[in-house]
C-alpha cells in the first residue's frame, strides 16, 4: 500500500449531509455548493453523488466549474456561475446551460446583449464585496426585470456569528430586494446561514462545507465527516527527556517519550500554524503533534498508544476522531481554508 497521504471522501456521508440540511427547511429547495472542486473533494464525485440523492440545483464560482458539474449531474440540474460572465464564455453559457449570476453592471449590461440563457441577479445587501447595489431606481429595476432572472439572492457577511445584528440587517435589505422582485425565488442563505432559522431560508438555501462536514452547527443538527485524511507512519523512536524535536527544536520533550514520524507536511495542506498544536489520532488515541510541520512530515507523541505505533500504520488527521474545525482552529484558521488547502500530492479516493 502507498505511504503517501490519503483523503478518503466520503460521498454518502456528504449526500448524508445534504438531506440532513435539507430537512432544516422543508419548505426551501436546497442546493449545494460545489466550487473550488467541491472544496477540494472533487466535484465530479461529489456533484454525482449529490445529484443521485436528489439534489437538483448546485452553484459553482467559474463557467469551466460548471462544465465538469453539467457532466456529473446531468442535463437537468440547474448550475449557477457565482463570479458571473465575461463575453468570451457566452457561448459556454448557453451550449451548456449554464446560469449566470449577475453581480455588476457589466454583466447586466453584457447579459442585455447576449443569447439568451437564464440569469440569477446577486445583490450586495452588505458584505460590501460583490452584488449589485441597493440604491437602485425604479426604472433600473424594471430593465433588471426584464431579463426575466430566475433566482435574486445575497450573501451573509456575518452567518457564523448568530448574534451579530448584521444578520437582520441584511435579512431586511434583502426583503426590500425581493419585494421588488415578488415573483422571483430568493436565495440568501449559506451554510451558517441555514441555522439562522426560517426567516433565512427564503426559496432556496445553499450551502457549501456544511456538506462536507464543516461548520458548528447548533447541537440538533447532527453532519457527518465528508473527508477522513489519513497519513502514514514511516518511524517510531524513543526520545530521551530534553530531546528537541524538528526544525528549530521548538519542541522540548519535558520526559522520556515515543515518537513517530509521520508521512504528511505542509505540502499537502498542513498549515505550519499547526506545529505543537494539531493531533493526529492512531486508533481512536490522540497523539499530539510536537514541533514543527515540515514539507513532508510531521512527529507526533505516540507514548500513550505505542502497541498501534508501527511503520505503515495509519494516523487520522480528519474524520470522526479529526474533527474538521478542531484541527482548524489548532492551525489558526477555518474548516474552509483546511479543505480547500489540501495539496494535489493527497491521494483522492471514494467511498
Ligand atoms: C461559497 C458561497 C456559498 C457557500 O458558503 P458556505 O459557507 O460554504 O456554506 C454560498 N453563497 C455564496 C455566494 C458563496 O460564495
Amino acid at each position: 500500500m502507498s505511504q503517501m497521504p490519503r483523503a478518503t471522501v466520503l460521498t454518502g456521508n456528504i449526500a448524508d449531509n445534504w438531506r440532513t440540511l435539507d430537512a432544516l427547511h422543508p419548505g426551501a429547495t436546497t442546493a449545494a455548493v460545489v466550487k473550488a472542486d467541491a472544496y477540494g473533494l472533487g466535484a465530479m464525485r461529489v456533484a454525482r453523488a449529490l445529484r443521485i440523492a436528489g439534489c437538483q440545483t448546485f452553484f459553482v464560482a467559474y463557467a469551466e466549474e460548471g462544465l465538469i458539474v453539467r457532466k456529473a449531474a446531468g442535463k437537468a440540474a440547474r448550475i449557477f456561475v457565482l463570479n458571473g460572465p465575461v463575453r468570451s464564455e457566452m457561448a459556454t453559457y448557453r451550449d451548456a446551460d449554464l446560469t449566470a449570476v449577475l453581480s455588476s453592471e457589466a454583466h447586466v449590461k453584457l447579459w442585455g446583449t447576449a443569447p439568451k440563457g437564464s440569469c440569477a441577479l446577486h445583490f450586495d445587501t452588505g458584505m460590501n464585496r460583490l452584488g449589485l447595489p441597493m440604491d437602485m431606481s425604479e426604472k433600473d429595476l424594471a430593465a433588471l426585470r426584464r431579463l426575466q432572472p430566475v433566482l435574486i439572492m445575497s450573501h451573509l457577511a456575518c452567518a457564523d456569528d448568530p448574534e451579530n445584528p448584521a444578520n437582520t440587517a441584511q435579512r431586511k435589505a434583502f426583503n426590500e430586494i425581493s419585494d421588488a422582485f415578488p415573483d422571483t425565488p430568493a436565495s440568501l442563505a449559506n451554510s451558517n446561514g441555514c441555522y439562522l432559522g426560517k426567516g433565512f431560508a427564503y426559496d432556496l438555501t445553499r450551502p457549501g462545507l456544511a456538506l462536507y462536514g464543516g461548520t458548528t452547527p447548533p447541537e440538533k443538527v447532527k453532519l457527518k465527516p465528508g473527508v477522513i485524511l489519513e497519513a502514514s507512519i514511516l518511524a517510531t523512536f524513543s526520545g530521551q527527556t530534553g530531546t528537541k524535536v524538528g526544525y528549530g527544536g521548538t519542541h522540548t520533550l519535558p520526559e522520556d517519550r515515543i515518537l513517530a514520524t509521520c508521512a504528511l507536511g505542509y505540502a499537502d495542506g498542513i498549515p505550519r500554524a499547526g506545529a505543537n498544536q494539531i493531533t493526529g489520532w492512531l486508533e481512536g488515541n490522540p497523539c499530539p503533534v510536537l514541533g514543527r510541520i515540515s514539507m513532508d512530515l510531521i512527529t507526533l507523541d505516540v507514548t500513550d498508544c505505542v502497541k498501534h505505533a508501527k511503520p505503515g500504520a495509519r494516523v487520522e488527521f480528519l474524520g470522526e476522531n479529526a474533527k474538521l474545525e478542531v484541527q482548524a482552529a489548532a492551525c489558526g484558521t477555518l474548516g474552509y481554508e483546511l479543505l480547500t488547502g489540501l495539496g494535489p500530492r493527497v491521494q483522492r479516493v471514494y467511498r
